[in-house]
């Protein structure tokens, strides 16, 4: 799409830290976990360069396939506590192992329940109790459908130089935001489906009706 490229103000690194990483199920691996001074929402995001991410940007730099990035919103309630009410903490699980598998960079935004918070998130899970779909509950509470807002994500990887990227995403919004924020989108890989009796709703409401691609007849 031709859209008008936002000036994207400069974030610069802040810190540059090692972290192993062990998941419940056992998968292991190794972060670069990087900090930012100059983040335009003064919150504190997180990227995470997995694998060989360094080869990773060498390779796009001589024309080779961009480094794969997962912009992950932050779920408290799935990432941390397993919650099955959504799909987050299983879709957190996958890109982490697939980029570090490739190289390349998930980016951790401190933006739960699509930008709404957590309290209001836990609010909606209420009205959805009562029946709403996951979007219709975020209306009813006087909030946007989704407020989620990718410029952060842009400005952390123009910091680490991905200025191109195949972004590991069934969202089609991630990729129209960031292409309009200067990061040009290669490629849009599809990550698996982690549907469970308590989320199917959720993600038929997110298929049905921001156009996510995701196959839940296949699951
Ligand atoms: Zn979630």
């Amino acid at each position: 799409m031709i859209e008008t490229s936002t000036v994207v103000p400069v974030a610069t690194e802040r810190t540059r830290v090692r972290v192993p990483l062990r998941f419940a199920d056992g998968y292991s691996t190794t972060a670069d976990v990087v900090t930012f001074d100059g983040l335009v929402d003064g919150r504190e995001h997180l990227l995470l360069g997995l694998g060989d991410w360094r080869a990773a940007l060498d390779r796009a730099v001589d024309g080779g396939p961009a480094p794969l990035v997962r912009p992950h919103s932050e779920c408290l309630t799935g990432d941390v506590f397993g919650s099955e009410r959504c799909d987050c903490g299983p879709q957190l699980r996958e890109a982490v192992e697939r980029i570090a598998d490739e190289g390349g960079f998930l980016l951790y935004l401190r933006q739960e329940g699509r930008g709404i918070g957590l309290y209001a998130k836990l609010d909606a899970y209420a009205l959805q109790d009562s029946g709403l779909d996951t979007y219709e509950a975020n209306v009813a509470l006087g909030r946007g459908e989704d407020e989620r807002d990718y410029t952060v994500a842009a400005q952390m990887l123009r910091a680490v130089g991905a200025d191109r990227i195949r972004l590991l995403s069934n969202n089609p919004d991630k990729a129209r935001q960031l292409e309009a924020l200067g990061v040009a989108v290669a490629e849009q890989v599809r990550t698996g489906v982690h549907v469970s009796a308590a989320n199917h709703r959720y993600l038929e409401a997110k298929r049905d009706h921001t156009a996510h691609t995701i196959d839940l007849s296949a699951a």
